[in-house]
């Protein structure tokens, strides 16, 4: 892990592993942007020879260079599929990094202000997003995002239709009554099984998520709860630092890394379970937990787990496609997991979505940044969502969620976006 690394450690690291690449080009059919774009630069066999080039100084960095690495999503799609093993996704960090490192006279990485604002002042501090839980609640039901959105100048900024198309907010679950709004506002220190124990888990909340995705986290609780497990809620975790990794903010991330270590290495868990392939994906990769805090994407868990015979789990005679984020896919490999989950639901059709390699466009947030192709992608995403002609759609990923939700809404498309793990409790009879 690098601390105080130089722009001369950056470009050793990019030389090195921009070497692994024999530019065979059997990445390319699976990259979004080249299939768009239709760009050897915006390709990632174009984008690793500039990288080298940089790297040996054999171009200079200049706008054009950092416009084709600002337009790469970081799905690693290339690398999924890459024969020679190169790791794309440390190559574009790094690359992030080294920009970052430039003088003000080279133009830094496209960032929206108000992204930039966020990761400064909320992103890093939990306790200031829970306390604009019920803001945010009210926001949405005094329908002040929608009046917003009304607004000719804002209708098409991304962060306000994404505001505008966010089902409304439910409040940290209290497993002992419903939980009401301007009440419960935070999550319990753990919640125990007390009968048939079958093992304890840590239950990673995220950011924004635990802002626009209490829904799957409480459902997350309630499943594990009633599969025998108490679920740890450990109260001073923060946030996963992907944003930070992919905008080459690698010291933030070392500090938020250093604050999940102390959370939740206190608790003897039997896995830290993730409800978000994205954050499951950086504390993986890049968090400091030893071996005995494994990481664990909450379907990956449930899958695995005994006990579903004394579960009873009623019927759906709906299709529910199911959509790979692209870190369940091509980082975490887990994208079998979501299925297996639907398919404890009796009578349910699960069905993968088309293209499902593809990435949508959400991608951290590249679609505040780049949100023309990021709309394109998700134009295509809708397209195949539709020819399916089904009322659920499941991802295991919140970015993704709300991307393709906001999209819908948009559309007046009627499609319920949703976590696995939501569908799957509601049916077990949370709701
Ligand atoms: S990244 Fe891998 S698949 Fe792509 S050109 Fe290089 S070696 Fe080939
Ligand atoms: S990470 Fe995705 S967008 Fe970037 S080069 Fe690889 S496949 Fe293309």
């Amino acid at each position: 892990m690098l601390f105080r690394s130089s722009s001369s450690d950056f470009k050793k690291i990019i030389a090195h592993e921009a070497n692994q690449c024999v530019s065979c080009g059997l990445c390319l059919p699976a990259c979004p942007t080249y299939r768009l774009l239709k760009s050897e630069a915006d390709s990632p066999r174009g984008r690793i020879a500039l990288m080298q080039a940089v790297a040996t100084e054999k171009i200079p960095m200049n706008t054009r260079f950092i416009e084709h690495m600002d337009r790469c999503l970081t799905c690693r799609a290339c690398e999924a599929v890459c024969p020679n093993y190169v790791s794309y996704g440390r190559l574009i960090d790094q690359t992030r990094a080294l920009l970052l490192e430039q003088p003000r006279s080279i133009k830094k990485p496209s960032q929206s202000k108000l992204k930039h604002l966020l990761q400064k002042t909320l992103l890093t501090r939990p306790d200031r997003l829970e306390k604009l839980h019920r803001l945010y609640y009210f926001a949405q039901t005094s329908g002040f995002w929608k009046w917003i959105h009304s607004f000719n100048r804002l209708k098409t900024n991304p962060l306000v239709k994404l505001l505008a198309s966010l089902p409304v907010a439910q409040f940290p679950y209290t497993n002992e009554t419903k939980a009401l709004p301007f009440i419960a506002h935070t999550w319990k220190e753990t919640y125990p099984v007390n009968k048939n124990k079958r093992g304890e888990v840590a239950l990673f909340l995220g950011c924004v998520a635990r802002l626009t995705d209490v829904a799957t986290l409480n459902a997350s609780i309630y499943v594990l709860n009633r599969l025998g497990y108490t679920v740890h809620v450990p109260q001073k975790q923060t946030c996963c630092g992907a944003l930070y990794q992919h905008s080459g903010h690698i010291k933030e991330v070392s500090s938020l890394n250093k604050q999940n270590k102390t959370a939740f290495e206190s608790h003897h868990v039997d896995a830290i379970i993730t409800t978000a392939s994205g954050c499951g994906t950086q504390l993986a990769e890049h968090g400091l937990f030893d071996e005995n805090h494994s990481i664990a994407d909450i379907s990956q868990f449930l899958a695995a787990s005994p006990g579903w015979e004394q579960i009873d789990i009623a019927p759906l005679s709906d299709k529910i496609i199911v959509h790979d984020p692209c870190t369940l896919r091509n980082v975490l490999q887990a994208q079998s997991y979501p299925y297996a989950l639907m398919s404890r639901i009796p009578n349910a059709q699960v069905i993968a979505l088309a293209n499902n390699d593809q990435c949508c466009g959400a991608a951290g947030t590249y679609f505040l940044d780049q949100s023309d192709i990021a709309n394109a992608l998700l134009t295509h995403k809708l397209h195949d969502l539709v020819a399916h002609d089904a009322k659920y759609l499941v991802t295991s990923n919140i970015g993704c969620s709300m991307h393709i939700t906001q999209g819908l809404w948009g559309e007046n498309i009627p499609v319920e976006v949703l976590h696995p793990v939501t569908l799957l409790a509601r049916q077990m009879g949370f709701c």
